[in-house]
């Protein structure tokens, strides 16, 4: 048996406080990898007091010397990126040319993060009276915890990492069970990257350390992405407990093809948002709305592309789509062919298991004759499920796009510069891509979504900084005498 997978808790390698574990597995093969440590509530504690106490001197780190930190670990990363990638691709299933984006998202975020170590700007404004100064800084809040799913392991935790890092807060970090060994992999890159003890702590485990973490009086800030589900219990926890929290959830991101799109743009797009990382990714298109001129010659097209597509183990490199994450995520795949044949929904590709012996695998589908009040064409499969959606217009093609609760990102594929410019204005997500697919959001913009995907918090960029950050007013008076102002309790 491989060697356990240990939590990090101020600087040490430790297992469970009470010995327990659980085991991670590879998705392709179903074999086991290697025992982790399985957190309970004291575990947890444990880790939460380290960062506690780490937060004392960290906060004093001059902001700079922790962006040296951070570009560091970005050179390390870059040094381990093909073994990360390796052992996530093992561990969740996506084949390796996303594990290595995967990857390479948390470099970028580590340069961009690092670089804010001497910006972290706030500013300055004129004040109302004579000889005082104003300004408003940037301040770290403390303890941070950190909830993240497994479909993005190195590239979701970074970026609520690296910003937080950067503004001079501690993390708990607890990754979700289906990846603790890359993800112990990432910490040892901050480790060895010169993070103080206690900077950075994670804890393995499943849900009940999550709901630990966030009960923890000491932890002043969640940062969660994962299921709608999750995410609201994640909420309300903590909203009585009166945290702040940013939360990333779900989506049901569409890509408009008008009939007057670029076909072998739109199809190259649709063919790799959808079934890309087997349909798993939060901005993942789930559904195709097609204006009905154009439809014909899309199906054709997309049903040979999705044919085509080499079904498999990511670690082969020629492999296009690897398995589901596990079998409960299977099941409700196959729950939902299920539901969309039952609602009248056509399959006119995929549908079905490819014929091999292990792991949990499902070929790339395509549902035809969806209405938008269909199940498929309103709720999150997250697999690589399309459901297509036809239309008249442009209005009634944005429509049905913001008819659901989720607002991540969307896409229309047009030429018509007049159309492209309404779709930016009446889209109401928080990515919107023109000619493009519904993936690819790069680190230095927002990254988030409205309505159900969120609570209006965003990742990345400069808005990243934002839930990792307090706003400290500073007035400083230098007039040496008693000024009106004082006078009147303002
Ligand atoms: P997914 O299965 O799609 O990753 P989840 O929302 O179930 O989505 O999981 C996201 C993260 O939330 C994981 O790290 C998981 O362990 C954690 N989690 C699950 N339940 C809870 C909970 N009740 N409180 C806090 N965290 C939880």
């Amino acid at each position: 048996m491989a060697e356990l997978i240990r939590n990090y808790v101020g600087g040490q390698w430790v297992g469970a406080q009470d010995g327990a574990t659980f085991e991670t597995f590879n998705p392709a093969t179903e074999a086991v990898i290697a025992p982790a440590a399985k957190s309970s509530a004291d575990d947890v504690k444990a880790a939460v007091a380290a960062a506690k106490t780490a937060y004392a001197d960290w906060r004093l780190m001059p902001a700079p010397r922790r962006g040296e930190i951070l570009y560091q670990v970005a050179r390390l990363l870059e040094e381990r990126k093909e073994h990360l990638s390796r052992v996530m691709t093992q561990e969740m299933g996506k084949v390796l040319s996303e594990a290595r984006g995967d990857v390479q998202e948390a470099i970028d975020m580590a340069y961009y993060m690092g670089g804010e170590g001497r910006r972290l700007q706030g500013y300055t404004a004129p004040v109302e009276m004579p000889d005082k100064f104003g300004m408003a800084l940037r301040d770290s809040v403390g303890v941070i915890g950190l909830i993240t799913p497994w479909n993005f392991p190195t590239a979701v935790p970074s970026w609520k990492m690296l910003p937080a890092l950067v503004a001079g807060n501690t993390i708990v970090f607890k990754p979700s069970e289906e990846v603790p060994c890359v993800s112990a992999e990432f910490v040892r890159v901050f480790e060895d990257a010169g993070l103080p003890p206690g900077v950075l702590n994670i804890v393995q485990g499943a849900g009940d350390a999550g709901a630990a973490l966030v009960s923890e009086p000491d932890v002043r800030v969640i940062s969660f992405t994962g299921s709608n589900e999750t995410g609201l219990k994640v909420y309300a926890q903590a909203a009585a407990l009166g945290k702040k929290v940013s939360l990333e959830m779900g989506g049901k991101n569409a890509i408009i093809v008008m009939d007057d799109a670029n076909l072998d743009l739109a199809i190259q797009a649709i063919t790799w948002s959808a079934y890309g990382t087997t349909g798993q990714r939060c901005t993942a298109t789930s559904r195709l709305i097609v204006h009905r001129d154009i439809k014909p010659k899309l199906v054709e097209a997309l049903v040979e592309q999705a044919r085509q597509l080499k079904v498999g183990d990511g670690l082969d490199e020629a492999v296009e789509v690897g398995p589901l994450v596990n079998q409960k995520a299977l099941d409700k795949v196959e729950r939902y062919i299920e539901i969309g044949k039952q609602e009248g929904a056509q399959i006119v590709v995929g549908g079905g298991r490819p014929d091999f012996d292990k792991g949990f695998y499902y070929l790339p589908t395509l549902f035809a004759d969806v209405s938008p009040e269909m199940r498929i064409a309103r709720e999150e499969i997250f697999g690589p499920v399309l459901s297509m959606i036809e239309v008249g217009s442009l209005e009634e093609a944005v429509e049905v796009n913001n008819s659901v609760v989720y607002g991540l990102s969307s896409s229309i594929f047009t030429e018509n510069v007049n159309a492209a410019f309404r779709a930016i204005r009446d889209l109401t997500t928080g990515i919107v891509y023109i000619n493009h697919g519904t993936t690819g959001a790069e680190i230095h913009f927002p990254f988030g979504g409205t309505r159900g995907t969120g609570n209006g918090m965003r990742e990345a960029g400069q808005a990243g900084l934002d839930a990792f950050t307090e706003w400290k007013a500073v007035y400083v008076d230098y007039s040496g005498r008693l000024q009106r102002a004082q006078i009147d309790n303002r």
